[in-house]
């Protein structure tokens, strides 16, 4: 699960990890309010989960309340690469020195950790590393000895982060290496991790995902969930108890079984076409639960197309097929169905979609035919 990075900060500063003093803030008056509590100079940071808020405009420097709630006014409801800034943090402006970068993440090939240490922070690493990867140090951590100081120093040192500050650089590495293992996070990434002008070593940014297996050791992380405002489309087939991730294609996948609906996306994908999104309806699906997922498809406006895959086992394919016809008639649907079904009561399934077939109702034999036909009529990809 990926945080915002005022929860991220939140968790850093648990293991001691130094970072800006601020306040979340969801309207302009709450961004002055915070802006009067915190006092002087202030920077209003949207909440997104993707980063390059700072170059689309999600950052802004105050000299005070007033110019707090200017700040927040033009953020919030912003689009920063497709998400929409809802919630704003609103922290004390830093005095900045210098700018790194540091990332802990797992490299399961080596079975270790890796940290990634760079001098050049507050820019987009990838370019740094594409154009000079010197400067950008990569080490394995040892879980059994964790982040040693020697190593911490070392990686200091062949970084090439500011001498005078080493040893408060390395503790802040180790912290937050303490805060990545501890907290079972996939992915600590500080950008910039900065040198004050005072000589501090601060967490500017951050960028934490955390491991969703790991939350029964962490049973306050699910607070976490209600500072995230839900998919409208997500929400809706969350509550009708199904499985629904939006991508980025035309072609709508409705199948059973997360293996299945995978396999379908790569199908689709295989015949030159893009799904539209992921939805599984799972085990012992009935003509409700599919005149519900392609209810919930409705609501997408991406769709083209709609590819219904079932291999019957519990689910009977012809309550499926009894659904779509349902579906069919007390829906408005915007686009056409290819539907394949196979496995229990098939042939049943059949007969009864037979009873519907047209140019907006196709039934295909097989999932490359179904495939075929359902990005052909979402326009060919
Ligand atoms: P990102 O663009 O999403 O990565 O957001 P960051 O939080 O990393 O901020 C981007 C840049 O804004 C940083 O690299 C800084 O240069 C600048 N910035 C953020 N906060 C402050 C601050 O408190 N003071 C100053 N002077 N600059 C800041
Ligand atoms: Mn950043």
């Amino acid at each position: 699960m990926d945080l915002f990075e005022f929860q991220g900060k939140s968790l850093l500063s648990r293991t001691g990890v130094a970072v800006p003093e601020g306040r979340v803030a969801r309207t302009p008056a709450e961004a002055r309010a915070a802006a009067v509590e915190l006092g002087g100079r202030v920077v209003v940071k949207a909440q997104v989960q993707v980063g390059g808020r700072g170059k689309a405009g999600g950052i802004k420097l105050a000299e005070g309340p007033e110019e707090a709630e200017e700040g927040a006014a033009e953020i919030l409801g912003m689009d920063i690469k497709g998400h929409t800034v809802r919630v704003l943090w609103v922290e004390k402006a830093s005095d900045i020195a210098a700018e790194y970068y540091v990332s802990f993440t797992l490299d399961r090939a080596a079975r270790k950790h890796l940290v990634m240490l760079s001098a050049m922070g507050g820019m987009d690493i990838e370019a740094v590393a594409a154009q000079s990867p010197e400067k950008v140090v990569r080490m394995h951590v040892d879980p059994v000895l964790g982040l040693t100081n020697w190593q911490a120093s070392e990686l200091v040192y062949r970084a090439d982060l500011d001498r005078t500050t080493a040893r408060k650089s390395a503790a802040a590495l180790r912290s937050i290496y303490q805060a990545f293992v501890t907290l079972d996070c996939d992915l600590v990434e500080v950008n910039p991790l900065i040198l004050t002008k005072a000589g501090e070593v601060i967490a500017l940014d951050a960028k934490v995902t955390l491991d969703s297996n790991a939350f029964f050791r962490h049973p306050d992380f699910e607070a976490f969930r209600d500072d995230f405002t839900p998919d409208p489309i997500e929400e809706m087939a969350r509550q009708r108890d199904l499985n629904f991730i939006k991508l980025d294609g035309s072609v709508g996948i409705i199948g059973n079984g997360a293996g299945l609906v995978m396999s379908t996306l790569d199908v689709v994908s295989l015949v030159g076409g893009k799904a539209s999104n992921f939805l599984d309806v799972g085990g012992g699906a009935d003509a409700e639960t599919i005149t519900n997922a392609l209810d919930v498809l409705t609501n997408d406006p991406t769709v083209r197309s709609v590819l219904i895959n079932i291999f019957g086992g519990i689910t009977r394919c012809d309550l499926v097929a009894q659904g779509i016809v349902t579906a069919l008639g007390d829906l408005d649907l915007p686009w056409p169905l290819v539907v394949r079904l196979d496995g229990t009561n098939a042939r049943e399934g059949r007969e009864i979609l037979g009873t519907v077939v047209s140019d907006r109702v196709v039934a295909a034999a097989t999932m490359r035919e179904a495939a075929e036909q359902a990005v052909a009529l979402a326009g060919g990809h």
